[in-house]
C-alpha cells in the first residue's frame, strides 16, 4: 500500500513540476515575442520623506519623485520613446507599427501630485502620459488629508495640455466593478466617461479598471458603453495583436530601486512576474473581491483594512 501510494505520490509530483515548468515555458515564449509595448504604471508621487512614512500597500503605490526621475533617465538614455494610448491600441490592432523602444506611461487615479510632481519631470525628459481619473473626488483612493493627494479640480483637469498629459477614464467611485450589478457597473462605465467629457470638453474613448478588478462582463459592458480600448493591471507587454479591452500593464512599486525598474521590463522578468502573479490571484479569483480585500488588506499589514482597501493599485 506504502509504495503504491509513493508511486502516485511522485505522479503527481512530477505532474505539478511538468505544468509548472509547461506554464513558465508558455509565458517566457509569449514574453520574448517582438514586436512588444512595454505600458507603466503608476499612482501617486511623493518626497523622499512622505515615502518613509508610508505603511503597507502604500510602499507600492506611492513612488518616490527621485526613482521616478531616474527612470525617466533611464528611459531617455536609452532611446525610450513615449507614445499615446490611441497609438498603442493602433499597434495592439495591427494598425501601426511602432519603434521597437516605446513606452506607455500611464498613471492612474487622478491625484493632483500628478499635475504638481510627475508633469514637469515628464516635459523635461520629453515624455507624455496617459491619466486615468476617478471622477469623484472623495472616493476612496484620494486622501483628503494631503492637499497632492485630493482629486485633481475639474479647472486642474481641463488645464492639462492633452498631448503631454492624456485624460482618460477610471470609474466614478473606484470600487471594484466585478462587484456591482449591472445597472451600477454601468452607471460607472457611462457616468465617469460623460463626466469627464463635460470637464474635458472632448471624446474620452479609453478607461482603466479600478483595483484591476475584471472579468468578461466588465469588458463586454465597457465595449457597449462605448469604451475602444481598456487597461488592466495583469502583468505583461503588449503586441500585435493583444486583445485592446485588456491591456496589460506593468506596476512600478515605489520600493522598485532602477535596476529593478530596468529588469522588470525585460521579456525574461515579466514572464516570471506573470508566473508567480498568476499563482498569486488563484485566491484573488477563488475569493472575490468582497472577501479578498480585507484578507489582502492584513497581510499587507497597513494602517486599517479600510485604508488598504481603498488606497490600492490602479
Ligand atoms: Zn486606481
Amino acid at each position: 500500500m506504502s509504495a503504491f501510494m509513493d508511486f502516485w505520490l511522485i505522479v503527481v509530483l512530477a505532474g505539478f513540476a511538468a505544468g509548472t515548468l509547461g506554464t513558465y515555458a508558455c509565458l517566457w515564449s509569449a514574453e520574448s515575442r517582438r514586436p512588444r509595448l512595454i505600458c507603466l504604471m503608476y499612482h501617486r508621487f511623493v518626497t523622499d520623506d512622505e515615502y518613509r512614512r508610508c505603511r503597507g500597500a502604500d510602499r507600492i503605490y506611492s513612488l518616490p519623485l527621485a526613482r521616478f526621475e531616474q527612470q525617466l533617465d533611464y528611459l531617455r538614455r536609452n532611446g525610450y520613446r513615449s507614445v499615446s494610448l490611441a497609438e498603442a491600441v493602433a499597434f495592439a490592432e495591427r494598425r501601426a507599427t511602432l519603434p521597437e523602444r516605446s513606452v506607455l506611461i500611464t498613471i492612474d487615479d487622478g491625484a493632483r501630485s500628478v499635475l504638481t510632481r510627475a508633469l514637469p519631470r515628464l516635459r523635461e525628459h520629453g515624455f507624455c502620459a496617459t491619466l486615468f481619473v476617478t471622477t469623484d473626488p472623495t472616493a476612496y483612493v484620494f486622501d483628503a488629508s494631503e492637499p497632492e493627494q485630493q482629486r485633481l479640480t475639474d479647472d486642474e483637469l481641463r488645464a492639462l495640455d492633452p498631448d503631454v498629459i492624456d485624460v482618460q477614464a477610471h470609474g466614478v467611485t473606484h470600487r471594484p466593478l466585478t462587484s456591482l450589478g449591472d445597472d451600477e457597473l454601468r452607471r460607472e462605465l457611462v457616468d465617469s466617461r460623460a463626466a469627464l467629457e463635460h470637464i474635458l470638453g472632448r471624446p474620452v474613448r479609453y478607461m482603466a479598471v479600478p483595483g484591476g478588478w475584471y472579468d468578461g462582463r466588465v469588458r463586454r459592458l465597457a465595449r457597449e458603453a462605448g469604451y475602444e480600448g481598456v487597461c488592466v493591471s495583469d502583468v505583461g507587454a503588449i503586441r500585435p495583436g493583444t486583445d485592446v479591452m485588456r491591456l496589460r500593464r506593468v506596476n512600478v512599486a515605489g520600493y522598485n530601486d532602477l535596476d529593478e525598474f530596468i529588469a522588470r521590463i525585460q521579456p525574461a522578468s515579466l514572464a516570471r512576474i506573470r508566473f508567480k502573479t498568476a499563482l498569486r490571484r488563484v485566491p484573488k479569483r477563488l475569493l472575490g473581491p468582497r472577501l479578498w480585500m480585507p484578507i489582502r488588506a492584513v497581510l499587507r499589514g497597513s494602517r486599517s483594512p479600510g485604508q488598504v482597501a481603498a488606497r490600492h493599485g490602479s
